[in-house]
C-alpha cells in the first residue's frame, strides 16, 4: 500500500486495520511512520506511533501521550511524525508597567521554563519597573529578511548583478509582494564576496514573524535576478540573512522587531528593592556586560537576555531556535543625579502573533493574556505590542540579576528556589 505523506486526507471512519495491524505494518515496514495520517484521523495516527516507538525502545510515554492542544491542528501545521508533546511550566512576572506606542499598560508576561529562580527574579524586575512608573519602549526598526546567493561568472558580472538590483528595487517589490496579501517589501541590501552575491531583501511582515511569507517572497525576487541578469541562483537562503544563528549583520541593521527599552530607577527604589546602590549596579553593569562580553567575544552583551526571551517565545508560540537572534541584547547603564537609566537594546527580535506556533491553544492562551493574540489593527500592531512587552520583561530580567550580583545575591537565590 502506498500513503503520500503529502496527503492530508484525514479518515473520519473507524480505522481499517485494528492497533496490532498497524504495528506489524509499521514493523514490516510496508507502512511508513510519517504515513498514518494517510490512513488515519491525527489523534489516532498520533496514538498507534507512540505505541510503536513505546514497542522498539522499551520506553514508556504514556505522558507524553497526554495533552490538551488540538493534534488535527498541529498534525496538519505544526508537527510531523507527532507523537504527544512535552509540557513547560508556565509561571506568571508581574504586574509589569508599560508605556510603549503599541503597548501601554500593565501586563502578566507568561514565562514557560523549568529554571527555578527565573520567575521570581523577573518578578521583582517587574515590581521594580513598576513601581518607577513604568517601562519606556520604541520599536526602532521593523523588517524580516532573507538573503539569497547567486554566483555570478566573475567579479565584474558580480557588480553588474548589485548593480541591476540597485537598479529594478520596485520590480522585486512586485514579484515578492504578489505572493503575500500582507506582506510589504522595504528593499534589498546587496553584498559581493568573489563572484558570490548576496541580496538581503527585508519585508515588513505586519503581525507575522514572518520567516515563511519572506521565503516565498522572496523566491519570486530571486527568480526575476537570475533570469534579469544570468547570475545563478544557489541557495534561497545565503545565510546573509541572518536566520537562527547569532550574526553581527542583524546587530547592525537589524531584524525583525527592533527595540529598545528603558526606566530611571532612583536612588531609594534601588536600595529598598535591590539592596544594593546606583554605583555598584552600574559597575556591575560596566564590568560583566560591557567589558566581560567584548573579552569573551560575545554577541551578547547583556546579563540573561536569552533567559526570558526564550521563557517568553515557548509559552506564546514563537519559534525557539530564533533565542539565538533574539538573546543578542546590549545591556546600558547611565548615572545620572540621584538614580540610574537602565536600558535594554534588542535590535533582532523576531516575533509574531500570527502564524506558526501562535495558533496553538495553549500558546494562543498566553498571548492572549497579553492581549496580543491573532492579527491586529491595524495590521502588525499586534506583534509591535507583543515586542514592546517583550523588551520591558527582558529590562526587568537585566535588572533583577544586575541588583542580585551587585548585592552578591546571586548564588542565594539559586540555593533557595532552585534546587
Ligand atoms: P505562517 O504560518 O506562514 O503564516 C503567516 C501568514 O499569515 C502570512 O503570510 C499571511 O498570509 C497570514 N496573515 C494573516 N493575518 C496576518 C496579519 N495580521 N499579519 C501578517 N500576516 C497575516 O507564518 P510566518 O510568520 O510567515 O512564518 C513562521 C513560521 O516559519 C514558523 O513556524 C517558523 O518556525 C517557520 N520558519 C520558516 C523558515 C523558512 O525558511 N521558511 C525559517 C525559519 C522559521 P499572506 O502572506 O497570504 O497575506
Amino acid at each position: 500500500m502506498s500513503v503520500s505523506p503529502q496527503k492530508k486526507c484525514y479518515s473520519v471512519t473507524p480505522p481499517s486495520c485494528s492497533m496490532d495491524e498497524y504495528l506489524q505494518r509499521l514493523r514490516d515496514g510496508s507502512l511508513k511512520l510519517y504515513a498514518l495520517e494517510g490512513e488515519l484521523s491525527p489523534a489516532e495516527a498520533v496514538r498507534v506511533r507512540r505505541r510503536y516507538i513505546e514497542g522498539e525502545t522499551g520506553v514508556s510515554l504514556g505522558k507524553v501521550g497526554s495533552y490538551t492542544i488540538d493534534i488535527d491542528r498541529v498534525a496538519h501545521k505544526n508537527c510531523e511524525n507527532m507523537i504527544g508533546a512535552v509540557q513547560v511550566p508556565v509561571g506568571v512576572a508581574g504586574p509589569l508597567k508599560v508605556s510603549g506606542e503599541y503597548a501601554t499598560g500593565e501586563f502578566y508576561l507568561p514565562l514557560a521554563t523549568t529554571e527555578g529562580a527565573l520567575v521570581a527574579s523577573v518578578n521583582r524586575g517587574c515590581g521594580a519597573i513598576t513601581r518607577a512608573g513604568g517601562a519606556e519602549v520604541r520599536i526602532l526598526r521593523d523588517g524580516m529578511t532573507r538573503a539569497p546567493v547567486f554566483a555570478a561568472r566573475s567579479v565584474a558580472h558580480a557588480r553588474e548583478v548589485a548593480d541591476w538590483v540597485a537598479a529594478n528595487v520596485d520590480a522585486l517589490a512586485r514579484a515578492a509582494e504578489a505572493t503575500t496579501s500582507h506582506g510589504k517589501f522595504l528593499g534589498a541590501v546587496t553584498t559581493v564576496v568573489g563572484t558570490s552575491v548576496f541580496v538581503r531583501m527585508e519585508f515588513d511582515t505586519k503581525d507575522a514573524m514572518g520567516m515563511n511569507m519572506v521565503t516565498i517572497g522572496s523566491e519570486k525576487a530571486a527568480e526575476l535576478i537570475a533570469s534579469a541578469t544570468g547570475a545563478h541562483l544557489v541557495a534561497l537562503s545565503g545565510n546573509l540573512c541572518t536566520d537562527k544563528k547569532p550574526a553581527a549583520v542583524n546587530v547592525v541593521r537589524g531584524r525583525g522587531r527592533s527595540v529598545c527599552a528603558g526606566v530611571w530607577l532612583d536612588d531609594a527604589l534601588i536600595s529598598s528593592v535591590f539592596k544594593t546602590d546606583a554605583r555598584t549596579m552600574a559597575e556591575v553593569n560596566r564590568r560583566k556586560n560591557l567589558v566581560g562580553s567584548a573579552a569573551a567575544g560575545s554577541l551578547g552583551f547583556n546579563a540573561h537576555a536569552a533567559n526570558v526571551v526564550a521563557a517568553m517565545f515557548i509559552a506564546c508560540g514563537q519559534d525557539p531556535a530564533h533565542v539565538t537572534e533574539g538573546s543578542m541584547a546590549i545591556t546600558t547603564v547611565d548615572e545620572g543625579e540621584g538614580g540610574l537609566y537602565v536600558a535594554v537594546t534588542l535590535p533582532d527580535l523576531p516575533v509574531g502573533t500570527v502564524g506558526g506556533g501562535t495558533g496553538v491553544e495553549t500558546q494562543a492562551e498566553c498571548l492572549a493574556l497579553l492581549g496580543v493574540a491573532g492579527g491586529g489593527r491595524p495590521p502588525g500592531s499586534n506583534a509591535r505590542k507583543f515586542a514592546e512587552i517583550l523588551a520591558a520583561g527582558v529590562l526587568a530580567g537585566e535588572l533583577s540579576l544586575l541588583g542580585a550580583l551587585a548585592a552578591q545575591h546571586l548564588a542565594r537565590a539559586h540555593r533557595t528556589l532552585g534546587r
